[in-house]
């Protein structure tokens, strides 16, 4: 990632590039934010930074070998430390001491999807249901091990720690080690929503940088950006069947969104109403101050002369309902049946 593709903090993206480059950066930096400030984005743009064997006006170059391996995560001397726990998808042995490298897939795609996730999300994705992550001894251990190996190819060896808060006491006096003498070459960067919760010792081995929180414009530019792809396209369906009244073609949309995890469920609802407020402004000529991306636009101009009033009201109450339904536990099939129904019903 790239500091260019961070949303606000611009001040720290200079402040952080001109540490690196006045050979200010120490070999810890505590990141804190609140929740959504994009800390972990920065900690990642940091450690292109300075792998990056081409970077120039503030900026890793994109292009050479190292850009080209953090842009998919997989640098071999990037390494990742998050909160875990059991999960279903270990296997037995794995269950008894779980490490982060075990959900190592799900949180790059993860990561790379959207930068922003939270807390819950990391956890419903690796399919951690209520059990709340820990950061334990034996993930300590390994990050000794991660360490003690030779850097591959990069000047450094990048060690991101994903809430460090969740550490428990022995995690943490190990981590305290590593700060204390750490191995040469090595960046430690903590990403933090909880930093006074850190042992103060932690706390002071590192050099500490605060985000400021996003403003409401910017949280909504994030929200644009990350939203799944296949979001549009289901908006699309269940409008085109909706306006051309066949309702055999709502069925694979709802099925489909019967299918997904329940934190998806959400999202999908929550951006079903931005994306009707888009075109609900669009239809009323604001189209200039309703912020519709592209692909939304190619959707919007397809249906908006066709739609009624009323339509944008009803079906908002319908989505907000479907919210609390999915919170309720009520059957995804039966919810998502009855909310292409009332789609269906309300054009
Ligand atoms: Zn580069």
């Amino acid at each position: 990632m790239r500091f260019e593709e961070i949303i606000g903090n611009d001040g720290l993206k200079r402040q952080l590039t001109q540490m690196v480059d006045q050979n200010r950066l120490g070999h810890a930096i505590l990141f804190q934010e609140n929740p959504g400030s994009g800390a972990l984005a920065f900690a990642l743009a940091l450690a292109q930074y300075v792998n990056c064997k081409g970077h120039n006006e503030g900026d890793s170059c994109g292009e050479c070998s190292s850009c080209y391996k953090y842009n998919k995560l997989i640098h071999p001397d990037l390494h990742f430390v998050f909160p875990v726990n059991g999960s279903n998808l270990l296997s037995e042995t794995e269950k008894k001491a779980p490490i982060s490298d075990y959900f190592i897939n799900q949180w790059r795609q993860l990561l790379l999807d959207n930068p922003y996730f939270t807390e819950q999300e990391l956890y419903d994705n690796i399919g951690m249901e209520n059990k709340s992550g820990i950061i334990g001894v034996n993930e300590a251990k390994r990050i000794f091990e991660k360490l003690s190996l030779k850097s591959s190819e990069g000047d450094y060896k990048t060690m991101i720690i994903y809430l460090p808060e969740r550490m428990n006491q022995e995690a943490s006096n190990k981590l305290l080690k590593l700060l204390e003498e750490p191995p040469v070459g090595t960046l430690f960067l903590l990403v933090s929503c909880a930093a006074e919760r850190l042992l103060p010792t932690i706390r002071s081995r590192c050099q500490l940088i605060t985000l400021m929180p996003l403003s409401r414009e910017e949280q909504a530019r994030i929200r644009t950006q990350s939203v799944p792809e296949d979001f549009v396209e289901l908006l699309d369906q269940l409008l085109s069947a909706s306006v051309a009244k066949r309702l055999i073609d709502t069925f694979s949309p709802w099925e489909t969104l019967a299918d997904y995890g329940r934190e998806k469920q959400k999202e999908f609802c929550i951006y079903a109403e931005s994306f009707l407020r888009k075109m609900y402004l669009a239809s009323n000529n604001l189209k200039e101050i309703s912020d519709i991306t592209e692909i939304e636009s190619a959707v919007i101009n397809k249906y908006v002369s066709v739609i009624k009033p009323d339509f944008y009201q009803k079906v908002f109450g319908y989505l907000e309902s479907a919210l609390r339904s999915i919170d309720a536990n009520v059957n995804s099939k039966l919810l998502f049946c009855d909310l292409a129904n009332r789609f269906y019903l309300s054009i």
